[in-house]
C-alpha cells in the first residue's frame, strides 16, 4: 500500500516543479522577486504567477478552467496559501511588473547556459525574430489596442488588435538531447509605432540584457530594412533576412546575375540545390556595410495522395546577409536560412496552437504583455524539463501534448466529484 501511495505522488506536474526548483530555484530566484502595483495585496504576487504558470503547463486556455480545479490538493503545497479567483489573476496581471518577469526568463537562460544546454548552432549563436498578432476584434478594445479599417461590401469597419515582436533563441541540441529553444523576450507594438521601430526597441533591450546570447539574427523579409541592418552592424551582430522586395536595388542587382552566373550544386537535407553566392554588394548604400546575397533553388519530390506518384517540387530562396563569405560558406548560410522556417512550428506557432498564449485572459495592455511573459517562462521551463530531465527512452514516441495532458489530468483527477470516485 505504502509503495502504491508513494508512486501516486510522483506525477509529471510535481516532477516538473521539483526540476524547476532544483535547477532554476523557481520559487525563490524567479517568482519571489516579481512584484505588482497593488497597494494592499491580500493574495501574494507569487501565488498569482505560479497559478498562471500551471494554467499554461496544463494548456487550460482560460482562467475559468483554472478555477474549476481550484480545489485540487496540489495547490496547497505549491502556493502555500489559498488559490485565487479568475478575476484576481486577471486584475493582478494588469498591475504586474513586466521587468521582473523578464529577469526571471533571464535567470533560466543563465542557468541553462552555465549547464551547457544551449550550444551554438553551426558554430554561431543564432536567434530568430517574429511578429505576431494576439487577437482581433471589432467590439472589445482598450487604450493600447492597434486599429485598422477593414473594407466590407456593407461599409468600412474598424478592427482592434494587439501585436508583438518576439525573440526566440535557436541553440543546437546538447549531445543526445533535443534542442532547448528559449523565448527570450517580446515587445508590444504601441499605437502609432511601426514594426521596425518596435523591433529595434526590443533588440536594444535584449542586447543590453544578453550581450552574448546571439551573434546572428534571422528574420522575415518584413524586417529587411536599412535601419534594422545598421542597428545590428553597429552592435557587431549579423543579420540574415529573406530578400523578397523586387523593388530594391539589391534585388535587381542580383536578379540580373542569376541568368549569367552558373550556380554551384549543393544539397540541403534530401534536396538537390543550385546555389548562387554574391558577396560584397554595394547596391544598398543606405546599409553601412557591403551586403551578400545567397540564393538556393531546391528540387525535391513529393508523393501525391492521389495516384501515389512522386512529383517534383521546387522552392526558391533568396537571402540578404552580412555574414562574410570568407568565414561562413554558402552551405551554412542556406542552413541558417532554413533554420528560420524549420522553427515555424516551434516558438510562437506552438504557443498559439498548443498553449493558447494568444487568448486574451484580460483585455488590458499590461495584462496581455505579462500573461505572454509568464507563458514564455512556462514554455522555457517545460521544454528544458522535457529535453534535459526526462530520459530519452521515456520521451520516445510521446509528444509534448501527451505530457501536457498528463499534467492537466493530475489536476482534474484531484477534483473528481465524490459520487464518481472509485
Ligand atoms: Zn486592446
Amino acid at each position: 500500500m505504502e509503495t502504491a501511495r508513494a508512486k501516486e505522488t510522483i506525477t509529471v506536474l510535481r516532477r516538473l516543479i521539483a526540476y524547476s526548483e532544483k535547477i532554476f530555484g523557481l520559487s525563490r530566484e524567479i517568482v519571489a522577486p516579481i512584484s505588482d502595483r497593488r497597494l494592499a495585496p491580500r493574495i501574494s504576487t507569487a501565488s498569482v504567477v505560479k497559478s498562471t504558470a500551471v494554467l499554461f503547463w496544463a494548456r487550460m486556455g482560460s482562467l475559468n478552467a483554472l478555477e474549476l480545479v481550484a480545489k485540487a490538493r496540489f495547490w496547497k503545497k505549491w502556493l502555500g496559501e489559498p488559490t485565487c479567483s479568475a478575476d484576481t489573476i486577471g486584475r493582478v496581471h494588469s498591475l504586474l511588473d513586466a521587468d521582473g518577469l523578464r529577469q526571471g526568463i533571464h535567470h533560466i537562460y543563465d542557468r541553462l547556459k552555465r549547464n551547457k544546454a544551449l550550444p551554438d548552432f553551426q558554430g554561431m549563436a543564432a536567434a530568430v525574430l517574429d511578429g505576431h498578432e494576439s487577437h482581433a476584434s471589432y467590439l472589445r478594445h482598450c487604450s493600447g489596442c492597434l486599429q485598422r479599417t477593414i473594407h466590407f461590401e456593407t461599409g468600412d469597419r474598424v478592427q482592434f488588435y494587439h501585436r508583438q515582436v518576439t525573440l526566440l533563441l535557436l541553440p543546437d541540441a546538447p549531445q543526445g538531447r533535443k534542442p532547448v529553444r528559449l523565448l527570450l523576450d517580446h515587445e508590444p507594438l504601441r499605437p502609432g509605432a511601426d514594426e521596425v521601430a518596435t523591433t529595434l526597441r526590443l533588440l536594444a533591450r535584449v542586447i543590453r540584457a544578453y550581450p552574448r546570447a546571439f551573434d546572428l539574427l534571422l528574420a522575415d523579409a518584413l524586417y529587411g530594412t536599412a535601419p534594422f541592418f545598421n542597428f545590428l552592424i553597429a552592435r557587431r551582430k549579423h543579420a540574415l533576412v529573406v530578400l523578397k522586395d523586387d523593388r530594391r536595388n539589391l534585388y535587381q542587382d542580383v536578379a540580373g546575375l542569376f541568368d549569367r552566373v552558373a550556380p554551384k550544386p549543393g544539397t540541403y537535407r534530401s534536396r538537390q540545390c543550385s546555389w548562387w553566392d554574391f558577396p560584397d554588394l554595394v547596391s544598398w548604400p543606405q546599409v553601412n556595410a557591403p551586403m551578400r546575397v545567397v540564393r538556393s533553388l531546391e528540387t525535391y519530390s513529393v508523393r501525391r495522395q492521389i495516384g501515389k506518384k512522386d512529383s517534383a517540387q521546387t522552392s526558391d530562396w533568396i537571402w540578404a546577409t552580412t555574414l562574410p563569405s570568407t568565414q561562413v560558406s554558402a552551405e551554412r548560410v542556406v542552413r541558417f536560412g532554413h533554420q528560420r522556417w524549420d522553427v515555424e512550428n516551434h516558438g510562437f506557432n506552438e504557443l498559439v496552437n498548443q498553449w493558447h498564449a494568444d487568448h486574451v485572459f484580460k483585455h488590458d495592455s499590461c495584462a496581455i504583455e505579462c500573461f505572454l511573459l509568464v507563458a514564455f517562462l512556462a514554455y522555457n521551463i517545460f521544454h528544458a524539463f522535457l529535453a534535459l530531465n526526462l530520459k530519452p527512452d521515456l520521451r520516445k514516441g510521446r509528444t509534448q501534448t501527451f505530457w501536457a495532458k498528463l499534467i492537466a489530468a493530475e489536476l482534474y483527477a484531484e477534483v473528481l466529484p465524490a459520487s464518481l470516485s472509485p
